[in-house]
C-alpha cells in the first residue's frame, strides 16, 4: 500500500486554498460552464443564504492526526502542527456561556491528540449540553493513554461520532490505512463494552460512512441496515446511527480526483444532483466552525478553503456575537455542491 503524506509536507501546489478553488472552478473549460452555486440558490429562493439559528459550535481544535487518509478533506496527518492555543479555548468557552449554543462539535485532526482536550471538556460539560467528540477510533487504541478516553467520554456523556468507512477491512483500509479496521472494530467493542452504542444506556455511537470513489453515498437508511447486518453478524458490534457523508473536492479528496481524472464528471454528478430540499438545511445555517487560530468560518469545509466569514459579522472567537453572526450572509462556492446533492450531506449525515 502506498503511504499517503499530507499535501503541505509535500509542498503540493493543492495544499494553497486559493488554488483549490482555481482548480474547482476551472481546472477545464467545461467546470467553468457550470451552472454557479448561487445560481442555484437564487433559483430555489435562498439567494443571499442566511442562517437560521446559531446552534452549534465546531471546534477544530487542531490539524494534526495519527493518521494520514487519503481523501481528508482537513490534510491532517501526523506532520501537521497546527493546534488551537490556551488562550483561544478560553475564548471559546467564552462564547459558548454568553450565547444559547446546545452543541459543542469537537473536531480535527484527531481531537483526542491535543493536550487541552480533556480539561476543555471538563470546562465546558454540563447537563442539557451535547457535546460531539468526533474520533477515528484508531487513535482509541495507539498508546495506554488513549484506550483510557473511552471511559473519560463515559463519564462527561460525551456523543461519540467516528469514521468507519465501510464494514469490510478491504474498502477501509484501501482508504484510510493498513490495520485501521481491525483497530476500528477493537476500539467499537470497547465502547460497547462501556455502554456505547448499547440500547437504554444514553451513549450515543454513530458512524460515519463517506464513498471510496467518485460516487455519491448511497441511501443512508439502507446502509446503515447493512452496517448493522455486518458489524453484528462478523463482529458482535452495535452502533446508534449511521451518517452518509459526501465527499466535498477539498485537499487530498481534490487531488484524488484530479489524479485520477474524476473532477469534471464529479462535478458534473454534485451540480445534476441538485436538491433545493438540501439546500434549505445545509449545516451552515446552524452551525459556526471556528480553527485554531480562533477564525470564524461558515463551516469546516470553508475553513480549509480559507474562505473568510462575511467581514460584518464576528470574525474571531474572542468577538463571537451571535445577532451579527445570524444576520451575516454565508460565503459559497462550487464545493458547496456537495452538500446539496441527493439527499443532502452534513456532519449530521443525509440533510433530507
Ligand atoms: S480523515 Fe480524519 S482520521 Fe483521516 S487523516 Fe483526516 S482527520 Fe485524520
Ligand atoms: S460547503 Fe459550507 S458554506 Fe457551502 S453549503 Fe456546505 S456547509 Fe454551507
Amino acid at each position: 500500500m502506498i503511504k499517503v503524506h499530507s499535501l503541505a509536507s509535500r509542498s503540493h501546489t493543492l495544499s494553497d486554498p486559493q488554488t483549490q478553488l482555481e482548480v474547482i472552478n476551472q481546472h477545464t473549460p467545461r467546470l467553468c460552464t457550470l451552472p454557479r452555486f448561487e445560481q442555484m440558490l437564487e433559483q430555489t429562493g435562498l439567494w443571499p443564504l442566511q442562517p437560521t439559528q446559531i446552534e452549534i459550535l465546531q471546534i477544530n481544535l487542531g490539524y494534526m492526526c495519527n493518521m494520514t487518509c487519503k481523501h481528508c478533506h482537513v490534510d491532517a496527518g501526523p506532520d501537521r502542527t497546527e493546534m488551537m492555543s490556551r488562550e483561544n479555548l478560553e475564548a471559546c468557552i467564552d462564547a459558548i456561556e454568553k450565547s444559547d449554543i446546545h452543541t459543542i462539535d469537537l473536531t480535527g485532526g484527531a481531537p483526542e491528540m491535543h493536550p487541552d482536550f480533556q480539561w476543555f471538556v471538563e470546562r465546558v460539560s454540563r447537563p442539557g449540553r451535547k457535546i460531539i467528540v468526533r474520533s477515528n477510533l484508531t487513535i482509541l487504541t495507539t498508546s495506554k493513554k488513549y484506550r483510557a478516553f473511552p471511559e473519560f467520554f463515559k463519564k462527561h456523556g460525551l456523543e461519540v461520532t467516528c469514521s468507519l468507512p465501510f464494514y469490510n477491512k478491504y474498502t477501509t483500509d484501501r482508504q484510510r490505512g493498513e490495520g485501521t479496521y481491525d483497530r476500528s472494530i477493537e476500539a467499537l467493542r470497547r465502547l460497547n463494552e462501556l455502554g456505547y452504542g448499547m440500547p437504554g444506556t444514553g451513549l450515543e455511537l454513530n458512524l460515519v460512512y463517506n464513498p471510496a470513489g467518485a460516487f455519491l453515498p448511497p441511501d443512508q437508511s439502507q446502509l446503515e441496515d447493512e452496517f448493522r447486518k455486518n458489524l453484528r453478524e462478523k463482529h458482535d458490534v452495535e452502533f446508534n446511527r449511521l451518517f452518509t457523508i459526501t465527499n466535498l473536492p477539498i485537499s487530498r479528496y481534490l487531488e484524488f480526483l484530479v489524479m485520477s481524472g474524476n473532477l469534471e464528471e464529479y462535478m458534473e454528478k454534485l451540480v445534476d444532483a441538485y436538491n433545493p430540499a438540501a439546500a434549505e438545511g445545509v449545516m451552515c445555517r446552524n452551525t459556526i466552525s471556528v480553527n485554531w487560530q480562533g477564525y470564524l468560518f461558515d463551516c469546516d469545509f470553508n475553513q480549509m478553503l480559507e474562505i473568510p466569514i462575511d467581514e460584518n459579522s464576528a470574525t474571531h472567537i474572542r468577538d463571537f456575537d451571535v445577532r451579527r453572526l445570524t444576520e451575516r450572509a454565508i460565503k459559497v462556492n462550487q464545493h458547496c455542491f456537495g452538500c446539496t446533492a441527493g439527499a443532502g450531506s452534513s456532519c449530521g449525515g443525509a440533510t433530507t
